[in-house]
């Protein structure tokens, strides 16, 4: 398999992480974009297991930061080949209690942010004819999840947007796939309230939550040369839980 040059967002923890460390083990190079300091740890442990890796800063709500990063991943390594949009917050709440800013701050983050990166990304991608772009939705984008109305707008949004981005860009190389999550241990679901985990795998059919290791196995996959012939999929990841939808 050819070394590449990926970026995952969000790489700080959790999801991210694994899928950056799980790229550095197939041998790419991974630019590590959080919008704290804290990819740096990723870096760190990617760089101590053998890989190279790169921390780069930026809110991936902000195009202007996320320009610089693609800049400085550039200026190092080359155009990004593989991207992963995995950036993601909640800001749970009741519709009729939502505020304007719990609702534009996911959109932002959730939505927004991989339109900034995919569209920074793709000329250099179509450039060289070859691109894996893989959006990280959750089970909530196709299911809803109530009390989150933003958050499943936004995971929905992701899946127009990549099979807009899979079309368009077929002809260029370049791939484009979802892959949507379970519930799955990460400091977003510790935040979760304590009933939420035993509701969890008492529904999931495979009865308990995922790991991120199994995420990140699964995205592995689709930024592979094998998968050059899977586009605009959607992939769960969810222990059986969203069958149906
Ligand atoms: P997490 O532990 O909260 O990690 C989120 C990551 O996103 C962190 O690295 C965070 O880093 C980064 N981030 C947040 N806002 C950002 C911004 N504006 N710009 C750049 N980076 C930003 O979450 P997770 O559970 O690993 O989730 C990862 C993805 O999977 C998310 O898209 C989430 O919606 C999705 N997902 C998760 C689950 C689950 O059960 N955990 C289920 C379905 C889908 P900084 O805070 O340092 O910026």
């Amino acid at each position: 398999m050819s070394a590449r040059v990926a970026l995952v967002t969000g790489a700080s923890r959790g999801i991210g992480r694994a899928i950056a460390s799980e790229l550095a083990g197939a041998g790419h190079r991974v630019a590590c974009c959080a919008s704290s300091e804290a990819a740096k740890e990723t870096q760190a442990e990617i760089e101590a297991g053998g890989g190279t890796a790169l921390a780069v800063r930026a809110d991936v709500g902000d195009a202007d930061a996320v320009d610089a990063a693609f800049g400085e991943i550039e200026s190092t390594w080359g155009p990004v080949e593989i991207l992963v949009n995995n950036a993601g917050i909640t800001a749970d709440g009741l519709i009729a209690r939502m505020s304007d800013e719990h609702w534009n701050d996911v959109l932002r983050t959730n939505l927004t942010g991989a339109f900034h990166t995919i569209r920074r990304a793709t000329p250099k991608m179509m450039r060289g004819r070859w691109g894996r772009i893989v959006n990280v939705s959750s089970v909530s984008g196709q299911a809803g999840a109530p009390g989150q109305a933003n958050y499943a707008a936004a995971k929905a949004g992701l899946l127009g947007l990549s099979r807009s981005i899979a079309r368009e860009l077929a002809p260029r190389g370049i791939t484009c796939n979802v892959v949507a999550p379970g519930p799955i241990v990460t400091a977003m679901t510790d935040a979760m309230p304590a009933d939420w985990r035993a509701v969890m795998e008492a529904t999931v059919p495979l009865g308990r939550l995922g790991s991120p290791e199994e995420v990140a196995a699964v995205v592995a996959f689709l930024c592979s040369e094998p998968a050059g012939y899977v586009t605009g999929a959607l992939v769960p990841v969810d222990g059986g839980l969203g069958m149906g939808h």
